[in-house]
């Protein structure tokens, strides 16, 4: 039975064909040893991977979500940080003036877990349009407790 992965071994010239072009018993043994060896560096190389990301993780974030102290929530599905289990720092587009700003896990911990904010919000505004926002709010509810009052005075 002739194998084309022992030509291969023969022209790289490490491993030469025994007499005749025939594997021998020992080359077919260093052809087991050497795939052993290739499965272990890809397991190796797979557990560095999976530090690699983890290590990516923590940079991006990686808080641990504490569910105990989530807002209470009555919806069937579960969001994406709740599932995953810690945060990520998360980029996003202003909605009022577009910059891009990045929402990052610890404040994400914070607005989630000691401002209860519910758990299906997200970042929207960039910190001046948030608070440009909050302004316009408060105006408008002035406004509006004003005019309330200028008509009951009016009655
Ligand atoms: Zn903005």
């Amino acid at each position: 039975m002739r194998r084309s992965s022992n030509k291969a071994f023969s022209r790289d010239g490490k491993r030469p064909v025994s007499k005749g072009g025939r594997t021998s018993k020992r080359q077919r043994r260093r052809a087991i040893v050497a795939r052993r060896k290739a499965e272990r560096d890809r397991a190796a190389q797979e557990i560095a991977d999976r530090k690699h990301s983890w290590c990516n993780r923590l940079n991006e974030g990686g808080l641990a979500v504490d569910r105990g102290r989530l807002a209470p929530d009555n919806s069937y599905g579960v969001p994406n940080f709740v599932a995953r289990g810690y945060y990520l720092n998360l980029p996003f587009a202003c909605k009022d003036c577009g910059k891009q700003e990045v929402w990052n896990a610890r404040q994400q911990k914070w607005w989630y877990e000691v401002a209860k904010g519910g758990v299906w919000t997200t970042a929207v505004r960039c910190r001046p349009c948030r608070r440009q926002e909050r302004e316009r709010r408060e105006e408008a509810r002035r406004v509006h407790l004003d005019g309330l009052a200028h008509k009951r005075a009016n009655r």
